[in-house]
C-alpha cells in the first residue's frame, strides 16, 4: 500500500500585489498582479515543480515562501501557522526552514567573504553549534557538494559558475533546512554544468531527505527531478498534477503548447512530435484579460465563457491533477 504523504506547507489563495502608482494622496491606483489567488501543498520529501515563462509569478511565490517578499493576501500555513499572517520577527524563527538557493550564484555570494565564513554564517546567526565544531561542520557541507575542504580559504571569484552554485546550495544546508526553494538554480550555468548541479540536488534530497519548490523556466529542466509539477501564467496556476500524469496527460492548452516547445532527442518522436507556436505576447499583470488569463493567445475553439469567466482550479481526476480551463472535459479526452 502506497504510504500516505504528509503535507509540510500549504499555499492558500496566496496574492501578491505591487504599488506601481499611486495618487496624490499616495493612494495605490495601479497595482501589478504578480501573484493571483494560487493555492497548492508541497508534501514532505518531494520535488515540486514550478514552470512558466518569465513574470509568470513563480519567482515571487519561492521569495514569499522564503520570507523575502510579504504576502499582500491568503495563507502560508506551516507547521500548523499561518507563516503570512505573522509579523517580521516572529516569522524571522521560521526562515532557518525555508531557504532559498538563488538563480544567480555570481550575485547571491559576498565576495569578501570566504567561501568557509559564507558557510559558516548562517549556522552561527542561528547558534546551531559552538564555535570549535563549525569548521567540522563547515568542510562537512563542502564534501557533500562536491568542494573539497581546503576550498573554504577561497573567495568566490576563485570559483566556477557551477561550484558558486555548489556553495550556494552548502549555504542553504547549514541551517538543515525543512524546504529549499531552488529559484532557477541551474538557468545561468553551461548546459554542461547543469545536469551536474541538478544531479547533486537530486542525491541530497534523497540523502538528507529534503523538500523543494524547484523554480524553473522550461518544463524539460524540472522533468528529471520533480515528483509533481505546476505551470503558471501570468501570475495564476494553470495545471498541477504528478509528474508522469502532467507529462503524459496534459490538460491545460498553455501546458500541452509548453510541453510541445521542449527538445526531443529520439528521431521517431521528433518526427510525430506538432510544435504548437503560441501567437502574442503574455498580457501585461498590470492590466490582465478578463475571464481567463490564458484566452488571448488561446489556440483552441474558445467559448464566451473564457473571455468573461475566470475558470475555477478542479482536480479533474480525483488523484489531483487540477486543471484551470473551462473545456477541460472536452480536451482530456482527446487522443494525445
Ligand atoms: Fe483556452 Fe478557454 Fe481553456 Fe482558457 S478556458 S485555456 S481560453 S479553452
Amino acid at each position: 500500500m502506497e504510504k500516505e504523504k504528509e503535507i509540510l506547507l500549504e499555499v492558500k489563495n496566496l496574492s501578491k500585489h505591487f504599488v506601481v502608482e499611486k495618487n496624490f494622496f499616495g493612494q495605490p491606483i495601479k497595482m501589478l498582479k504578480a501573484v493571483d489567488d494560487v493555492s497548492f501543498k508541497i508534501y514532505k520529501q518531494e520535488a515540486l515543480g514550478l514552470v512558466g515563462e518569465s513574470g509568470c509569478g513563480k519567482t515571487t511565490i519561492g521569495k514569499m515562501l522564503a520570507n523575502v517578499h510579504s504576502a499582500t493576501s491568503g495563507q502560508i500555513i506551516y507547521n500548523g501557522v499561518d507563516l503570512a499572517k505573522l509579523g517580521e520577527r516572529q516569522r524571522r524563527a521560521y526562515c532557518k526552514d525555508i531557504q532559498l538557493v538563488f538563480q544567480d550564484p555570481y550575485e547571491s555570494l559576498n565576495p569578501r567573504m570566504s567561501v568557509g565564513d559564507i558557510i559558516a554564517e548562517p549556522i552561527r546567526i542561528n547558534k546551531l553549534l559552538p564555535n570549535n565544531e563549525i569548521e567540522k561542520r563547515v568542510n562537512y557541507l563542502l564534501n557533500c557538494v562536491g568542494l573539497a575542504n581546503h576550498q573554504r580559504n577561497r573567495y568566490p571569484h576563485e570559483f566556477s559558475g557551477g561550484q558558486r552554485q555548489r556553495v550556494g546550495i552548502a549555504r542553504a544546508l547549514a541551517v538543515q533546512p525543512k524546504l529549499i526553494v531552488c529559484d532557477e538554480p541551474v538557468s545561468a550555468l553551461d548546459v554542461s554544468i547543469q545536469a551536474q548541479v541538478l544531479n547533486l540536488l537530486s542525491d541530497l534530497k534523497e540523502e538528507f531527505g529534503l523538500t523543494y519548490l524547484f523554480i524553473a523556466h522550461g518544463l524539460n529542466v524540472v522533468k528529471h527531478i520533480s515528483d509533481r509539477v505546476g505551470v503558471m501564467y501570468l501570475g495564476k496556476m494553470q495545471e498541477l498534477a504528478d509528474k508522469k500524469e502532467l507529462y503524459d496527460n496534459p490538460t491545460h492548452p498553455y501546458t500541452k503548447a509548453l510541453l510541445s516547445s521542449t527538445p526531443v532527442t529520439n528521431p521517431k518522436l521528433k518526427a510525430k512530435k506538432e510544435r504548437i507556436i503560441l501567437t502574442g505576447d503574455v498580457p501585461s499583470p498590470i492590466n490582465p484579460p478578463k475571464g481567463c488569463p490564458f484566452h488571448t493567445r488561446c489556440y483552441r475553439d474558445k467559448v464566451e465563457k473564457c473571455t468573461v469567466e475566470r475558470p475555477a482550479f478542479v482536480d479533474v481526476s480525483g488523484a489531483e491533477h487540477f486543471v484551470a480551463c473551462h473545456l477541460y472535459k472536452a480536451y482530456s479526452q482527446e487522443v494525445k
